[in-house]
């Protein structure tokens, strides 16, 4: 029987099966590996360690944790979640043509808009979630790249049906998983070839460390990767890996309360007369419910709303005080953001509005603080509106 996610956060099978458990004097807390280089014995004789840009054992500890979690066969930690999609870009090469989500994080947006494309690579934005994906395919497309639910909008895609026009095409499909992590949806087992995390959010999980992780079921890719993450050098420092995977540990506590939290914050915006629109897809009116209960096994923490005009946007932003204006995401700590100029300051206006995002759009992270704790501020920020 396929154990648990909750038991698979926090042990490996296959390490109890080859008897690893008792290695490192049985520490239950897996050694940091605060080490840039290994000994040894002889020419040909090495540990299977030789250089930590190379291997590290606390980084190859984290990545068999995440594999396992996403359903691949690897994973590779990165430094940040941007290096990880910057690491993952690396495969392609100049000439090539991806699809990819319109309403992405705005960090991949002008990742791909000022470095890929200055080498070589061309892309055509879309609403993945109500686009024909197909129509737009053309002989030089290698992939398509896709976040759902999307950052900030909260558009649902359907992993699996993309999935087929990408294998039909010979295409692979990448897609963010931040947002819902493994707890919640596994895109592998849907047809995704890659998964990329910002590891920041919700698997670190407490607003203290920056990771990103790309996983694959594909043996070609990970050969790439394997090459390339020892080529480039943005691998995670052991200390980080640690602490991601100490936070991985309580991954399914926090997803599961954050998300009840979510849950009622959503109820108590759709009350509210100022607040015009609330994009939450556990909502059984959002327009991807469905989609998102057929491929995923929760909503999440994260809910976007609009508010009746772009001052009141700021009050609310000036007058939160236990609710932190800050960007990032997946903490235990609640956080508001105002994409307009933070999160996707960089994305052009005009294609910022086309996707939806106004001055009067907020952004929420839901931690794990007490529902009445957080609707008791939010209720006194809104009774203070002008
Ligand atoms: C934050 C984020 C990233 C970038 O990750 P960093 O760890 O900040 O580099 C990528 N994708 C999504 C969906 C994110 O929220």
């Amino acid at each position: 029987m396929k154990r648990g996610i909750n038991t698979r956060c926090l042990h490996i099978e296959q390490d109890e099966k080859e008897n690893n458990s008792f290695n490192n004097f049985g520490a239950i807390s897996y050694p940091i590996y605060q080490t840039a280089t290994y000994a040894h014995q002889g020419i040909g004789k090495s540990t299977g360690y030789d250089y930590s840009r190379l291997q590290n054992p606390t980084r190859n500890q984290l990545e068999k944790v995440v594999a396992n979690l996403e359903e691949g066969i690897d994973a590779f930690a990165l430094s940040s979640g941007m290096a990880a999609i910057t690491l993952m870009m690396e495969i392609f090469k100049p000439g090539d043509h991806l699809i990819v989500e319109a309403d992405l994080y705005g960090g991949s947006i002008r990742l791909f808009d000022n470095v890929s494309k200055k080498n070589g690579i061309d892309f055509t934005y879309l609403d993945c979630s109500s686009e024909d994906i197909e129509s737009h395919i053309k002989e030089n497309t290698k992939a398509i790249y896709i976040e759902t639910p999307t950052n900030p909008m909260m558009n649902i895609s359907d992993i699996e049906e993309i999935s087929k026009v990408a294998k039909k095409h010979n295409c692979i499909l990448i897609v963010d998983n931040t947002f819902l992590t493994p707890y919640f949806q596994n895109p592998l087992t849907l047809g995704a070839d890659i998964v990329i995390h910002s590891g920041t959010k919700f698997l670190g999980g407490h607003n203290d460390t920056l990771a990103g992780f790309i996983v694959t079921n594909n043996e070609e890719i990970q050969e790439k990767l394997r090459f390339l993450i020892k080529t480039t050098g943005s691998g995670l420092a052991p200390f980080d890996c640690w602490l991601i995977q100490r936070g991985i540990k309580t991954l399914g506590v926090r997803m599961e309360r954050a998300q009840q939290n979510a849950i009622e914050i959503a109820e108590f915006l759709k009350k509210q007369d100022k607040v015009t629109d609330v994009f939450y897809p556990g909502l059984p009116e959002h327009k991807g419910h469905n989609i998102i209960k057929k491929q995923a096994r929760g909503y999440g923490a994260m809910l976007t709303f609009n508010i009746d005009s772009e001052q009141h946007a700021y009050e609310i932003l000036e007058n939160v005080k236990m609710i932190k204006f800050a960007e990032s995401l997946g903490g235990v700590e609640t956080l508001i953001t105002y994409p307009t100029t933070q999160t996707h300051a960089d994305v052009p206006e005009e294609k910022r509005l086309a996707n939806g995002i106004t001055p009067r759009t907020l952004r929420v992270s839901v931690g794990i603080e007490d529902a009445r704790d957080l609707i008791a501020e939010l209720e006194h920020v809104f009774a203070k509106l002008s």
